[in-house]
């Protein structure tokens, strides 16, 4: 499945917010946003103080890219996941955000076993993680309520697993999923409501995005 493989830091700049796609080094001063800002490209610098009023459409299509990028999801893959929310009962936008948070990669990530969705991605993709006792190396894979997450015995002796299982205590887990610290084991407890998903979007320009 195809991925974005270009620097990070500059979708974050092109959002003109942080998107916290790098981990630990988001929180040091080695951000790339705390140093420079404004958007991306040769006249970066210049854009940011020539635009005017936004329309509507282009805050609905910078808020469709932000989701975009803060879960690592293609165009095509995305947009199904649009599909499939509207053929769902409830909220479009919300339906839309429980797809996502749904996704292996991002539950590896809820669960605090990888320091960002990138890192989650590669360690399913490198097959370290079991869903429900059977290797998976999907990162799309969709969990659902009861599901466990974890890690294969033979992966557990590697020192990234051993050196996690030493501090995993600390790691703050979202109330629908729960963690065995002992043996590094998650599981699914509900699906996330609205509330539960503490990501900076407005789901609703998503749909009205979607919906022209
Ligand atoms: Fe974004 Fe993190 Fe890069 Fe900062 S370090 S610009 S938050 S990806």
């Amino acid at each position: 499945m195809a991925r974005y493989t270009g620097p990070v830091c500059r979708l974050c700049r092109r959002e003109g917010e942080k998107l916290f796609l790098k981990g630990s080094r988001c929180l040091t001063p080695k951000c790339s946003f705390e140093r420079r800002s404004y958007p991306p490209g040769q006249h970066g610098r210049e854009t940011q103080f020539r635009r005017g009023r936004a329309s509507d459409y282009l805050l609905q299509l910078r808020e469709k890219q932000k989701a975009r990028r803060i879960y690592g999801v293609m165009e095509r893959q995305f947009r199904n996941y649009f599909r499939r929310s509207t053929q769902q009962v409830g909220l479009t936008g919300t339906n839309l955000l429980v797809h996502l948070e749904c996704r292996l990669d991002n539950v590896v990530y809820r669960l605090g076993m990888a320091s960002s969705r990138a890192q989650a991605r590669q360690l399913v993709q490198h097959g370290h993680f079991m869903l429900n006792g059977r290797k998976t190396n999907v990162p799309s894979a969709l969990v659902s309520v009861g599901d466990q997450i974890s890690i294969r015995p033979e992966s557990l002796q590697r020192p990234y697993f051993k050196e996690m299982r030493q501090d995993y205590d600390d790691r703050q887990i979202p109330r629908w999923l729960t963690a065995n610290t002992g043996d590094l084991v998650g599981s699914v407890l509900h699906l996330p409501a609205r509330d539960d998903i503490d990501v900076p979007l407005n789901e609703q320009l998503i749909v009205e995005y979607y919906s022209r």
